[in-house]
C-alpha cells in the first residue's frame, strides 16, 4: 500500500459522516465512540494502523468481518480491489451500506452473516481485517487466507486482547506476530 496516499485519504476522510447527529461533537477525537446496537467504532488512529498492517495491493480481494458504522470499509476501499463486508447486525449493515454508497464507494459486496465463517464461496482471500475479538483465530479464516495472505485480527478474552498480524506463506505454512494490546468489541459466533 503507498502510505503517503493512504495517510491523506485517512486525514481527508472525516469520521462524522460515521457516527449519530448526537456524538459529532466527538467525531474528531481520537477515542472509541458507540455505533448503536452495543457496539464501537475504535480510535481512528487504530483503525488506521490496522490497515497499515494489512498491507493491501490494488489488486487485492479483501475479506473484512464487522462492517459496523463503515468508517474501516471506507478506509480500505481505494486501497484494494474489492471489499467483502460482513456484519450480523441488519441494522447497522443496512446503514452502512446506504452510507458508503452515497459515499461513493463502489468496490464493496455486503452480506449479513456470521464472519467466524468466513465467505466460503468467494475464498481465497489475499488479506483478511477482523474488527471484533475471538477467544482464538476463526479456522475458518485461516483457511479462507490465500497462499502468501495477510490477516489483521484481536484475539483474546474481553476487554484485553493481543492484535495480531498472521501470515501464510507460499507453501501454506502459518507464522503470527503480536503487534499490541487492544480492546475490541466480542466476535460473536451466531447470526440474529
Ligand atoms: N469496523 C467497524 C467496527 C465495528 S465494531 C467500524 O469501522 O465501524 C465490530 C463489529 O463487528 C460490530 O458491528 C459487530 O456487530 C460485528 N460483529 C461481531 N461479531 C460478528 C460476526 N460473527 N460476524 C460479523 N460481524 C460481527
Amino acid at each position: 500500500m503507498d502510505k503517503k496516499s493512504f495517510l491523506e485519504h485517512y486525514k481527508s476522510l472525516d469520521r462524522s459522516l460515521f457516527i449519530d447527529e448526537g456524538l459529532k461533537d466527538r467525531a474528531h477525537d481520537d477515542r472509541p465512540l458507540p455505533i448503536g446496537h452495543g457496539q464501537t467504532i475504535s480510535q481512528p488512529s487504530l483503525v488506521a494502523q490496522m490497515t497499515i498492517e494489512l498491507d493491501p495491493e490494488p489488486h487485492h480481494r479483501v475479506l473484512e468481518i464487522g462492517t459496523g458504522s463503515g468508517y474501516q470499509t471506507a478506509l480500505l476501499s481505494p486501497f484494494c480491489e474489492k471489499i467483502y463486508s460482513i456484519e450480523r447486525i441488519p441494522e447497522l449493515l443496512e446503514s452502512a451500506e446506504e452510507r458508503l454508497i452515497k459515499l461513493g464507494y463502489k468496490n464493496i459486496v455486503y452480506r449479513l452473516g456470521n464472519g467466524y465463517k468466513g465467505w466460503t464461496e468467494e475464498a481465497p482471500f489475499e488479506r483478511i481485517i477482523v474488527a471484533a475479538a475471538a477467544p482464538k483465530v476463526p479456522s475458518a479464516l485461516i483457511e479462507q487466507l490465500a497462499l502468501n495472505g495477510r490477516m489483521v485480527i484481536p484475539v483474546g478474552p474481553n476487554f484485553m486482547q493481543d492484535l495480531l498480524v498472521i501470515t501464510k506463506d507460499g507453501a501454506g505454512k502459518i507464522k503470527q506476530e503480536v503487534i499490541e494490546k487492544v480492546a475490541f468489541v466480542k466476535l460473536i459466533d451466531s447470526v440474529l
